[in-house]
């Protein structure tokens, strides 16, 4: 099963993204979360992607679709994954699409998490993540156990650089003009499945899980 996660910053797609790759066994890969990472260690990528994250902008495609190219060589891919921020841009949607068609796969489904921009705002400026494992915590929605430390690795929670009030502004006008047109693309393939994002957490993935069943039967 070949799934992507689409939304704009904030919808809930990390969120999801774990719960549904334990569903259908199939492992999530987030294209931030990698980045995040290479910036950690300071590796050669990490360096050459570091400017454009913090400022809020898209990381150019070529350094995307090589990250990505390696991704899902790795086997444990062969019977599927589910992408998160990835595509960003139309040039990225053609390119998975040329490489899944040489690997004998193609996709599933897109699933569209919607949720208006104004919530967007508030969810980013309260997100907060662990340094350590990236699970991803809420100020307000989705509160760790013991403060300041990850429920799961212990880890402890920071705000990203980028969910910065004037950055977020930028990367919700980024997402209107660079990703949204990725909408049309999918829905054009009958692939798009468009689920409403403003429901709690455990609405959307059962709305998710619900949409998945109905299209593979
Ligand atoms: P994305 O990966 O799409 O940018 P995240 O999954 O990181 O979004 O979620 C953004 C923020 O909103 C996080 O702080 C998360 O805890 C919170 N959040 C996610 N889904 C919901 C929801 N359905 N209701 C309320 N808060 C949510
Ligand atoms: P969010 O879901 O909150 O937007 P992500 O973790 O998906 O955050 O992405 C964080 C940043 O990483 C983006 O703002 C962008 O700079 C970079 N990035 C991640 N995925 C891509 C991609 N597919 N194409 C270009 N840049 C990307
Ligand atoms: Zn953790």
């Amino acid at each position: 099963m070949q799934l992507i996660l689409l939304g704009p910053p904030g919808a809930g797609k990390g969120t999801q993204a774990a719960r549904i790759g334990a569903e259908f066994k199939i492992p999530p890969i987030s294209t931030g979360d990698m980045f995040r990472e290479a910036i950690k260690k300071q590796t050669p990528l990490g360096e050459q992607v570091e400017r454009y994250m913090k400022a809020g902008e898209l990381v150019p495609d070529e350094l995307v679709l090589g990250i990505v190219r390696e991704r899902l060589a790795a086997p444990d891919t062969a019977q599927g994954f589910l992408l998160d921020g990835f595509p960003r841009t139309v040039p990225q949607a053609v390119a998975l699409d040329q490489h899944l068609t040489e690997k004998g796969q193609a996709l599933t489904a897109v699933i569209n998490i919607e949720v208006d921009p104004e919530i967007l705002v508030a969810r980013l400026s309260g997100r907060r993540i662990c340094q350590d494992c990236g699970e991803v915590y809420h100020v307000v929605t989705k509160r760790e156990q013991k403060p300041g430390v990850c429920d799961r690795c212990q880890g402890p929670l920071i705000q990203r650089e980028d969910d910065y009030e004037a950055t977020v502004r930028n990367r919700l006008a980024v997402y209107a003009r660079q990703t949204a047109p990725l909408i049309a693309y999918y829905r054009e393939t009958g692939l798009l499945m468009t689920v409403d994002g403003a429901q709690s957490i455990d609405d959307v993935y059962q709305a998710i899980v619900t949409g998945i069943r109905q299209r593979v039967g």
